[in-house]
């Protein structure tokens, strides 16, 4: 409490001292469709996000949502921080891994906010030989032994529900972690455990072993 009560302090100095305006709502510089939210949700204009290289359109709605965590940066508990691992990590997707964005399709921090990605529709670049059927998600953070606040993963699932709202989720989609379509940790030990609970879990494919399966049967 002590510590939640010290960020909270922190987050409103930053507000108050003419941090980039995290509190209008922006006009969309790349042309993705704004939308408004039932949980925080701040857009790439917000987070001064670099324009795409390029994009391609991902076909809708997609039978899956793949669960991923950061590892680097760490957790982030406040929107500026927060802002500045998302620009850290498009830069990193973008410089050294060569890809025409920030590869996931949206992040969410540890404040409980989503951050946009390459948003809805878009072809991600988040789980290699998986990007063409999946929308991926980033909790922002190293999961391996701490589970994410509760705000955290409520923001994380709202976020899945308002893609199935709008079309671009399947409405009996499939959950799974990136360890399953790919030889990784990710999303860390503990939040691979807890999404087990959620509703959509899918155990299929439990490793990249099942993927030529996944892709016969045209799932
Ligand atoms: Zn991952």
């Amino acid at each position: 409490m002590i510590l939640y009560l010290g960020i909270m302090l922190t987050s409103q100095v930053f507000d108050t001292t003419g941090s980039p305006a995290l509190v209008s709502v922006p006009n969309d510089s790349d042309g993705n469709e704004v939308y408004t939210y039932n949980f925080p949700f701040t857009t790439r204009a917000q987070w001064k996000a670099r324009l795409p290289k390029e994009t391609l359109p991902l076909p809708s709605p997609v039978p899956y949502v793949v669960i991923h965590h950061s590892y680097t940066p760490a957790a982030c508990y406040y929107s500026e921080e927060c802002c500045q691992s998302m620009r850290s990590m498009q830069n990193f997707h973008m410089n050294d891994r060569g890809w025409w964005d920030i590869g996931y399709h949206f992040a969410v921090g540890s404040d409980g906010t989503a951050y946009e990605g390459r948003g809805w529709g878009i072809l991600g670049a988040h789980a290699l030989h998986f990007n063409n059927v999946s929308v991926g998600i980033c909790l922002i953070g190293d999961w391996t032994n701490a589970v994410p606040p509760v705000r955290q993963l409520k923001t994380a699932q709202a976020l899945i529900a308002a893609g199935v709202d709008r079309g671009y989720i399947k409405s009996d989609y499939k959950l799974v972690g990136h360890r399953q379509v790919r030889q990784t940790e990710c999303p860390g030990d503990a939040l691979f455990k807890e999404i087990q609970n959620w509703k959509h879990y899918s155990p299929f494919p439990a490793s990249v072993d099942d993927l030529p399966e996944v892709i016969q049967l045209g799932k």
